[in-house]
This record gives structure tokens, C-alpha cells and sequence, in this order.
């Protein structure tokens, strides 16, 4: 599998659990383990970006020099080196997106949306991807979303986009950061699970993908994987406790792939349980290659 990754994301050290060491630890896993393509990443253009953001939110976070710190949201600082690193954010997005890989990369883009930024997320790189790929000619795409917070951004984006699906499972958005309700239409669904919810509720919650994915039959599927469902992460109250929980969301998602003959690619989004970030994204994605 092609992993996309750029060491200059180690230049950015935000005073928030987005931190260098989340993307090395996975890095240093996946190298260990084997099997795994690293490319460098060359970044997204203001181009890509205007596919997803306007041109005044860009112009913020572009316009940012050196010390002059503004906040986008308390925990989502805006310092000069956030445009460049975003912009390779996205572009790891877009390649992955085009090679069927694997974007390693932060900051996070989910709760990012067209014209806002929030939870350590600037420019919302899988909408970006989606967007790139259907100006490749992709009718339609499906996002899964399972990261432990909602997606909100991406939903928003979204919204009123038909010809793509935004399936995600999360805890009640309500009771966890962003702390915005989710909204449902008919492409647009929130799976909400309760603040302690362990493997067995989560993945019953999950399964439900198959009956919207089969329905909406994509020629593209792209996954918003973020891994801080697990139990010792405590930014959110999902307990997931066995590694092989990621490994059978993968292998749902490998097999809605070829079920659909869709083309599948995944983006990093959160995960702050360093010491096991590497292990449980291993695991996902060998399901996702099985
Ligand atoms: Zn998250």
C-alpha cells in the first residue's frame, strides 16, 4: 500500500494532542512492519484548496505571520507555518485519493469546513480529495467517517451534495467535542454512539454502512480514519479494547470495495493514544487489505 507523508509536518507544534509524535509513531510502525510504500508529499495548491474553502477563510490562514498568533477557535491557533503544512495536508489527500493510499498526515481536516476551521483541523483535506477526484470525472463518493468525533465540517460540505454519501459513526456529538448536533438527510448519515460504548456497540452501529454503501453503489470510497474511539484515548468516551475491532472495519470496508468495484482511500483524522496510534492503524489497514 502507498503511504503519503512529509517529514515537514514535524515543524508544526501547536500547543494542542496534534502533535509530531501521532504521525511518527504510525510511520515508524508501518516501516517496522512491512508491506507499506512511503512517498513524499507535494502539496495541494490554493487551486485544490478553492475546490472546498472560499477564498476569504484561505486568505486568513494564508495572510498569518510569524508571531502574530490568531485563533481560529481556543484550541486551533493559526501561526505562518499552518498554511504551508495544511496545504501538503491536503495535497497527501489528493495523492492518496489517486493511488488508492494511504494519507498519513495532520493536521486532521473533519471538522474543518468551507469557509471555518475548529478541533486542530484548518482545510478539510478529504473533502478536498473528493472534490479533486470528481473533477477527474468520479460521479459519485462515499465518505465513512470513523473517527470518535463527528465529522462536522465534512458534513456541512457535503450537505447538499447528492452525489455524495457522508456515512459516520461517532460519539453523540452532543456529548464530546464539537458539541453541535449532527443532521441526517438521505445521503447524509449519523450513526450516534453513547458516551461508553464498547466494541460490540460500535461495530453493530457500523455494520449499518453496508445497507447504505450497497444502495448508494460509489465508484469511490474514502475513509476518515481516526483512531481515538480506543479506550485509553480520553479525548472521547468510545471504548473500543480489542486492536481487532479496527481490523474488521477494515475488512467491511475492503469487502464494500470490491463488492462495489470502488476505488478506496484513506485519511488520517485524529488519534492521540500515541503508544498504540501505530498498532491499531496497522491493524485497520490490513483489513483494508485483506
Ligand atoms: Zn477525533
Amino acid at each position: 500500500m502507498d503511504v503519503f507523508y512529509s517529514d515537514k509536518q514535524k515543524t508544526f507544534i501547536p500547543p494542542n494532542p496534534d502533535i509530531p509524535d501521532r504521525v511518527e509513531a504510525i510511520k515508524d510502525y508501518l516501516e517496522r512492519a512491512g508491506g507499506y510504500k512511503f512517498h513524499n508529499i507535494k502539496s495541494a495548491t490554493k487551486k485544490d484548496l478553492l475546490l472546498v474553502h472560499t477564498d476569504a477563510y484561505i486568505e486568513i490562514i494564508e495572510s498569518c505571520k510569524e508571531k502574530e498568533l490568531y485563533w481560529l477557535t481556543p484550541d486551533t491557533p493559526v501561526v505562518e507555518a499552518v498554511y504551508e503544512l495544511a496545504k501538503i495536508a491536503a495535497g497527501g489527500a489528493i495523492r492518496a485519493a489517486e493511488k488508492e493510499g494511504f494519507a498519513l498526515i495532520r493536521p486532521p481536516g473533519h471538522h474543518a469546513g468551507s469557509d471555518y476551521g475548529m478541533g486542530f483541523c484548518y482545510f478539510n483535506n478529504i473533502a478536498i480529495a473528493v472534490r479533486k477526484m470528481q473533477e477527474k470525472g468520479v460521479k459519485k463518493a462515499f465518505i465513512i467517517d470513523i473517527d470518535a468525533h463527528h465529522g462536522n465540517g465534512t458534513q456541512d460540505i457535503f450537505f447538499n451534495d447528492k452525489n455524495v454519501f457522508y456515512f459516520s459513526i461517532q460519539q453523540d456529538p452532543t456529548t464530546v467535542f464539537p458539541g453541535i448536533p449532527a443532521k441526517n438527510n438521505d445521503h447524509v448519515i449519523n450513526m450516534n454512539s453513547s458516551a461508553g460504548a464498547e466494541d460490540n456497540d460500535f461495530m453493530a452501529a457500523f455494520e449499518n454502512v453496508k445497507k447504505y454503501a450497497l444502495k448508494f453503489k460509489p465508484e469511490l470510497i474514502a475513509v476518515s480514519a481516526g483512531f481515538d474511539t480506543w479506550h485509553n484515548d480520553n479525548m472521547t468516551d468510545i471504548k473500543i479494547k480489542d486492536m481487532n475491532t479496527y481490523r474488521k472495519i477494515g475488512e467491511i470496508i475492503s469487502g464494500l470495495g470490491k463488492e462495489l468495484d470502488a476505488k478506496t482511500f484513506v485519511v488520517l483524522e485524529g488519534g492521540y493514544c500515541i503508544n498504540v496510534l501505530g498498532a491499531l492503524t496497522w491493524n485497520f489497514l490490513q483489513g483494508l487489505k485483506s
